[in-house]
């Protein structure tokens, strides 16, 4: 224990240089209260807006990234170990702490972690319910899991659907049409809903028997989940209500073995500068990732087409790489890279 804590703290020292948090063995595996964080409470407050208007909302989880915790989250990080999204200047204590602690009890007890993501996700979904919004999960908040792979009996779960009044494959998230909107929410709405049928039409003769294994994705499976990932999967591995974006990195693309993924939209790091010319030469085929988070969306216009999601560098408060690392700073190396996309 204690070598797993002077780990801990020497790895929060090296991203925060000036960070006060200290971790100590009375304050770890301390269960925190909730796993879930709604966006509407989460720091990304520049996403809210959009998805407000298209009455979606997403709550995802959000642990500590890569082997912060003592154990890797993230097993094809490349230069992002070091610019990880999850390090925003010196991060609030008690978040952090809770942040390690939901990391911990992942780790530590899936079976308790899993019961307690369940109860919830039907929590949200009701809220969303009530409140007229599309639930989307986003599960890899700051983590690199293959959740698709994360597998559980249905008898395990019994106990946790009966408590919320949950029927296993009697459940539908039906959206509930506004009468007045625009085309553009008129689109999204369709889109969401063509997503969700594709999913229900799938599993319609789907027998929940008490041995059956059950990923998440299956046991809510008129629900939408969208993740980035560093993780490439063959297509049929992918569950039809969950929707990634391949996440490239400089660092990775430099292995000898590295290969484009094929089937999956691409998120890429520009500068600021780079991201306006590009956005203005390939409208079309280019998509500002810095506009909305909710990536399901990036598919609504031909959806068959895979595309190359911008997102803006930007410099956290702690030492880290030198730009040209990270991000595309010229356009022809871009244009090279990613020429297959944008014909
Ligand atoms: S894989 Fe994703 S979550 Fe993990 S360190 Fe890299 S950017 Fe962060």
């Amino acid at each position: 224990m204690v070598y797993i804590i002077n780990k801990i703290n020497e790895t929060i020292h090296s991203i925060w240089p000036k960070s006060a948090i200290k971790i100590t063995e009375d304050i770890l595996n301390k269960k925190p209260s909730y796993i879930l964080t709604l966006s509407k409470n989460s720091r990304s407050r520049r996403f809210k807006e959009p998805l407000n208007k298209y009455r979606i909302n997403i709550a995802q989880i959000l642990f500590v990234p890569h082997n912060l915790s003592g154990k890797n989250l993230c097993p094809n990080a490349g230069i992002c170990e070091k610019i990880c999204f999850a390090y925003p200047g010196n991060p609030g204590r008690n978040q952090f702490i809770s942040q390690l602690n939901r990391t911990l009890w992942y780790h530590d007890d899936f079976s308790g972690f899993l019961t307690k993501l369940i109860e919830e996700i039907i929590n949200f979904i009701n809220y969303c319910k009530r409140n007229n919004y599309y639930p989307v999960l986003r599960l890899n908040g700051y983590s690199d899991i293959r959740w698709e792979e994360k597998k559980f009996k249905c008898k395990d779960i019994k106990e946790v659907l009966e408590k919320k009044n949950y029927n296993l494959g009697q459940y539908r998230y039906k959206i509930d049409n506004r009468k007045i909107k625009s085309n553009e929410i008129n689109n999204v709405e369709t889109y969401l809903q063509k997503r969700i049928n594709l999913s229900l039409e799938r599993n319609k003769n789907r027998k929940f028997t008490d041995d059956d294994e059950l990923t998440i994705f299956d046991l809510f499976y008129d629900i939408l989940f969208y993740d980035y990932t560093k993780i490439p999967r063959n297509p049929n591995q992918i569950p039809s209500n969950y929707h990634l974006t391949y996440s490239y990195d400089k660092e990775n693309a430099k292995k000898s073995n590295f290969v484009l993924p094929k089937n999956l939209n691409i998120s890429v790091i520009v500068t600021k500068d780079l991201k306006k010319i590009l956005l203005k030469e390939y409208p079309n085929i280019l998509i500002d990732g810095d506009a909305q988070d909710c990536r399901i969306l990036d598919d609504i216009n031909n959806p068959s087409k895979k595309k190359v999601i911008l997102l803006e560098y930007q410099k956290q408060n702690f030492h880290e790489p030198k730009v040209e690392e990270v991000a595309f700073i010229e356009k022809e190396k871009f244009i090279e890279k990613f020429k297959n996309f944008l014909n």
